[in-house]
């Protein structure tokens, strides 16, 4: 698997940037279909993208460096919708774009993640040096023991009971500091259990997307890549269908329980070893390992007929959303461009009317 496969195409950035732009008029319905072929549309919609970041580099008088170039990326293709809602608050603030604020979003994820794992090397490293010093203090009292012990023995027969006397009172003593630094251990053991939850934790979150707890992009990525050219892997993009009109209609937090719903019903769907990731948006990323294309459309496919028959209802006013959907893209692993297939597969899908499972073509 390249470096280059994992790179975002078009068929999702064109979708992408309707969703933050909503300028639907402007573009191609997914559903018409196709004017010119689809490297001619990608480039268009490559084009729209670059423009777009372009035109808000240019009209808050941004520096076009790399950073910002990648923040506003992030928010114009909806690839990271954590970046992408810390630029549009920028943005609803009213206090408009500035190099500075860039630079505060570029930095909020990794801050976030290097405090938490920096403030568990800090107490770690306060414990080690607790340890150390207990162990210190062990090996002192022990060596004072001994050199007393010695002495006495030397006195034993001049005079036994006072010596015996007083090797149970050094004794004693020893006892007590020893159990004094086994409290001590005990302790330091009980904390580094503590911060090894904590740890965890730490990586779980840098892992997971905390909407829907899938693994997050990050983790697919690794794992895709992890997975080398086995020819009995396959790689899925799955889209939810019209998703913006779910948010237009009932407001972003059903929108969002909706993510959520479909999040769960796809996991739960699928056996166990497929990885179900959340990709970005409304769009999740599967790998099925030990399984054909054939295998891997068919379950997923199932999976697709089955939430297409659910009716959903909207918990906060009981008001029916009805039907939701999803298209989806599926490409073996092997190839190099896997994750490019697939998602030419997923745009070939919307293409033919959503609501359905397309293969790559070979
Ligand atoms: P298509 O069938 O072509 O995929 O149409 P669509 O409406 O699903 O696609 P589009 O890309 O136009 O819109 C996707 C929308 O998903 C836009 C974006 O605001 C919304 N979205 C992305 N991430 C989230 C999220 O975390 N929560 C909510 N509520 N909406 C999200
Ligand atoms: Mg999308
Ligand atoms: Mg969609």
């Amino acid at each position: 698997m390249s470096a280059s496969s994992s790179i975002p195409v078009a068929a999702r950035r064109r979708r992408r940037v309707l969703g933050w732009f909503g300028a639907e008029g402007e573009a191609l319905p997914a559903s018409a279909p196709a004017a010119g072929t689809i490297a001619q549309q990608r480039a268009t919609v490559l084009r729209r993208l670059f423009d777009d970041i372009g035109t808000l580099i240019f009209s808050h008088a941004l520096t076009p460096s790399p950073c910002a170039y990648s923040v506003l990326h992030a928010y114009v293709s909806g690839e990271d919708p954590g970046t992408g809602e810390a630029v549009a608050e920028q943005l609803r603030s009213g206090q408009g774009l500035s190099d500075t604020s860039i630079a505060r979003i570029a930095a909020r994820n990794d801050e976030a993640q290097a405090g938490a794992l920096s403030r568990i090397a800090d107490a770690l490293e306060a414990r080690i040096g607790d340890c150390l010093a207990a162990v210190g203090e062990s090996r002192g009292s022990a060596e004072t023991f001994g050199n007393a012990l010695h002495v006495e023995a030397g006195r034993l027969s001049s005079d036994p009971q006072a010596t015996i006397k007083r090797i149970i009172g050094l004794t004693e003593a020893a006892v007590d500091a020893a159990r004094l630094v086994e409290g001590q251990l005990h302790h330091a053991r009980e904390e580094a259990d503590a911060l090894r939850a904590e740890l965890h934790r730490a990586r779980r979150a840098a892992e997971h997307d905390h909407l829907t707890g899938l693994p997050n992009r990050r983790s697919f990525e690794q794992r895709l890549r992890d997975s080398g050219d086995d020819a009995a892997t396959v790689v899925a993009l799955i889209d939810i269908d019209d998703f913006k009109q779910v948010n237009d209609r009932f407001g972003h937090p059903a929108g969002d329980r909706v993510l959520k719903f479909v999040a769960a019903f796809v996991r739960a769907g699928l056996p166990r070893d497929v990885l179900v990731a959340r990709y970005g948006g409304e769009e999740f990323a599967l790998l099925f390992k030990g399984m054909s294309l054939e295998q891997a459309v068919a379950a997923l496919d199932e999976v697709r007929e089955r939430l297409s028959q659910r009716s959903l209802v909207n918990q906060d006013s009981g008001a029916p959303i009805g039907q939701i959907t999803f298209s989806a893209g599926v490409a073996s692993a092997a190839r190099e461009d896997a994750l490019t297939a697939a998602d030419l597969a997923l745009y070939a899908a919307k293409n033919r009317g959503k609501n359905q499972v397309a293969r790559a073509d070979p």
